[in-house]
C-alpha cells in the first residue's frame, strides 16, 4: 500500500475551493476519489498537495426546474439512480457504474474530469449536448460538452478551474438511450458505451445525437450516423455507416473488430427498437 504525508487543503465553499486551487496549483483535487486513489495505489499519480473537494457545499446535488437541471459535479451515482427528475437513461447509467460502494462514493464530476474514454457516462452528456460549468477565481463560464475532452484522459478545464456542474435540458420530443457493454452485467468495465437521442416531430427525425465511448482516445459523436437519420422516419439503415466512422484499438479488454460489430449491433437494435414504437 502507498501512504502519503501530501498535506491536505479542505474546502467547504466553492469560493474556498477556487481560492485554494488559486493558491495551490500543484494539489490534486479529490472528491468521491474512487478513481484518484486507483492511480496512487499503483504509483502512478504522486501526490504533492491534494485539495479535497469532498463536502464543498453548493456542488452537490440536483435542481430541476422550466429552465433545466443542473447537477452538482459532487453529486454521485446513486443520488442520480434515485433522483425522479433524471432522465431514465441517465439513471440507468447511474446504477451501471461499479457496485453500490463506488456508485455511493463516486461522483459524476471525477468521472467527467477523470476523462477516461472507458468512463460510463461520457457518451450520454454528448448525446444530451450537456453543458460543463466551470469555474476559476477569474469567474466562470460553460463549456459544451462535445468541446470538454480534448484528447486521451485530457479535457478543456484550465489548470486552475474546478468543474462545478453540469447542465443538461430535457425535451418531451426526445427519446434518449444508454447502452454499456462490458465482460459482465456489473464491475465490468466498458468495451463500448451508447448514449443516443432522437427528436421526433410528426413521425419523422428532426435531431439526432448517437455517442460512444470506449472506441476512441475521446467519447465520439458519429456525425454522419447522425445526418443520416434526419429529415426521415427512423431507418436502422443508419447503423450500416458505423464501421465508416470508428477506428477503436485492440487493447485488453477487446479487440477493434468486436468493438465495431457490437457498436454497429446495439446502435441498430436501438434504432429499430424505437421504430418499432412509433
Ligand atoms: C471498483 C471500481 C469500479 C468502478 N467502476 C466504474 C464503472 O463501472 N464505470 C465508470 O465509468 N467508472 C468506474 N469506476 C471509476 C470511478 O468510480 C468513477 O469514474 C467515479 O465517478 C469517479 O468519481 P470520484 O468522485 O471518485 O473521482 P475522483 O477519483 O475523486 O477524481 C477523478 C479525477 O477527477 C478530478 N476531479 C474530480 N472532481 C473534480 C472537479 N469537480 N473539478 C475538477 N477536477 C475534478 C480529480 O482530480 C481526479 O483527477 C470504478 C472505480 C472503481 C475503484
Amino acid at each position: 500500500m502507498h501512504t502519503s504525508n501530501a498535506p491536505v487543503w479542505t474546502a467547504n465553499t466553492i469560493d474556498e475551493a477556487l481560492r485554494l486551487r488559486a493558491e495551490h496549483p500543484d494539489a490534486t483535487i479529490i472528491a468521491g476519489g474512487t478513481d484518484l486513489m486507483v492511480f496512487v495505489e499503483g504509483g502512478a499519480v504522486q501526490l504533492i498537495e491534494v485539495l479535497n473537494i469532498w463536502g464543498c457545499e453548493g456542488m452537490s446535488g440536483i435542481e430541476a426546474n422550466e429552465k433545466g437541471i443542473r447537477i452538482g459535479a459532487l453529486t454521485t451515482w446513486a443520488e442520480i439512480a434515485r433522483h425522479p427528475s433524471m432522465p431514465d437513461a441517465l439513471r440507468e447509467c447511474a446504477n451501471t457504474v461499479g457496485a453500490a460502494q463506488i456508485q455511493n462514493r463516486g461522483t459524476v464530476g471525477g468521472n467527467i474530469v477523470n476523462a477516461s474514454p472507458a468512463g460510463d457516462s461520457l457518451p450520454l452528456w454528448l448525446a444530451l449536448d450537456a453543458e460543463m460549468e466551470v469555474a476559476s477565481i477569474r469567474g466562470s463560464r460553460r463549456i459544451k460538452a462535445s468541446d470538454f475532452w480534448v484528447g486521451y484522459r485530457k479535457t478543456a478545464l484550465e489548470a486552475d478551474e474546478l468543474l462545478l456542474a453540469i447542465h443538461i435540458q430535457t425535451d418531451v420530443r426526445d427519446r434518449l438511450y444508454y447502452r454499456k457493454v462490458g465482460t459482465r452485467m456489473a464491475q465490468a468495465i466498458s468495451k463500448v458505451m451508447l448514449g443516443g437521442r432522437l427528436r421526433i416531430e410528426n413521425g419523422i427525425v428532426t435531431e439526432a445525437r448517437v455517442a460512444l465511448g470506449s472506441v476512441a482516445a475521446t467519447p465520439i459523436r458519429l456525425m454522419t450516423v447522425e445526418s443520416s437519420l434526419i429529415g426521415k422516419a427512423i431507418d436502422s439503415a443508419a447503423a450500416d455507416l458505423v464501421a465508416q466512422e470508428i477506428t477503436p484499438i485492440d487493447d485488453i479488454r477487446s479487440t477493434a473488430e468486436y468493438r465495431t460489430s457490437v457498436a454497429t449491433r446495439i446502435i441498430r437494435s436501438w434504432l429499430e427498437s424505437e421504430a418499432g414504437q412509433q
